[in-house]
């Protein structure tokens, strides 16, 4: 089974549901591949979206939380709890945009902490930058984030694990398929290491489209792809499930 993920980021108003509309369409219709389609739209749309698609062929999912469960007096906060309640299925953890403005570690882990209690699925971001990728350190780095967030006690059937190099997020660049097979591969063994031979999905994120898609399927141990920039539009969106399985 792959995944395909839209990351919608600060975009979005109600009208783009017709985005997720026409994306179930070209999924309702075809049978023959087995992949998951999620949409993670802002924070103000779940709870409609969540409604609307419910009995639909795409899951609605967050792309962040707060690192407290259910109610705090944090201005501008949302707890797993809430969007449990707004009828979201899955959470994004990670994102090198949260790292960015001040989720380290120990707030990581107890996202995913609250989020596997309430029974949300976390797609979980790691990746390198450009400074660690120029000193060859991947590894080392994507090992620590592994290591330092999860935990053996959650349930690894609950957490998908979304590998981002930070370098290649909304720029184009995306990594080549020899050196995304070695890291994809160092991210299963160290997971399967961790949960006793399990492994959660490896999907790969970073400036995915409708054409490089083209290359990167031929890396059949990526689990699916985390796609942002694309997903906005459903015609890329659905060309790049298209061209994977063509
Ligand atoms: C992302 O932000 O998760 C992402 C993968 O973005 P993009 O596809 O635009 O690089």
């Amino acid at each position: 089974m792959k995944f395909f993920i839209g990351n919608w980021k600060m975009f979005g108003i109600l009208s783009s549901k017709k985005i997720i509309e026409k994306i179930n369409k070209f999924k309702t219709k075809d049978r023959s591949n087995n992949y998951k389609i999620i949409i993670t739209p802002p924070y103000t749309l779940i709870e409609s979206f969540a409604k609307k698609f419910k009995n639909s062929n795409v899951a609605i999912g967050a792309q962040n939380c707060f690192f407290k469960e259910k109610f705090s007096s944090n201005t501008g906060a949302i707890s797993p709890f809430m969007i449990k309640k707004s009828g979201a299925s899955y959470v994004i953890v990670g994102h090198s945009d949260n790292r960015a403005e001040g989720d380290n570690d120990e707030k990581l882990k107890l996202k995913l902490n609250f989020c596997l209690k309430l029974n949300l699925r976390v797609i979980f971001c790691i990746g390198e930058n450009k400074k660690e990728k120029q000193k060859k350190i991947t590894f080392k780095v994507l090992g620590k984030q592994l290591r330092n967030v999860l935990s053996k006690k959650f349930d690894p059937n609950k957490i998908i694990v979304a590998y981002e190099p930070v370098w290649s997020i909304g720029t184009g660049l995306v990594p080549k398929n020899k050196d995304l097979s070695k890291t994809i591969n160092f991210i299963k063994s160290s997971l399967r290491k961790l949960y006793n031979y399990k492994c959660p999905p490896v999907l790969y994120g970073g400036s995915v489209d409708e054409k490089n898609i083209n290359q990167l399927k031929n890396l059949k141990e990526i689990d699916g792809f985390l796609i942002g920039g694309a997903s906005k539009s459903s015609k890329k969106f659905i060309d790049i499930i298209k061209n994977y399985y063509r």
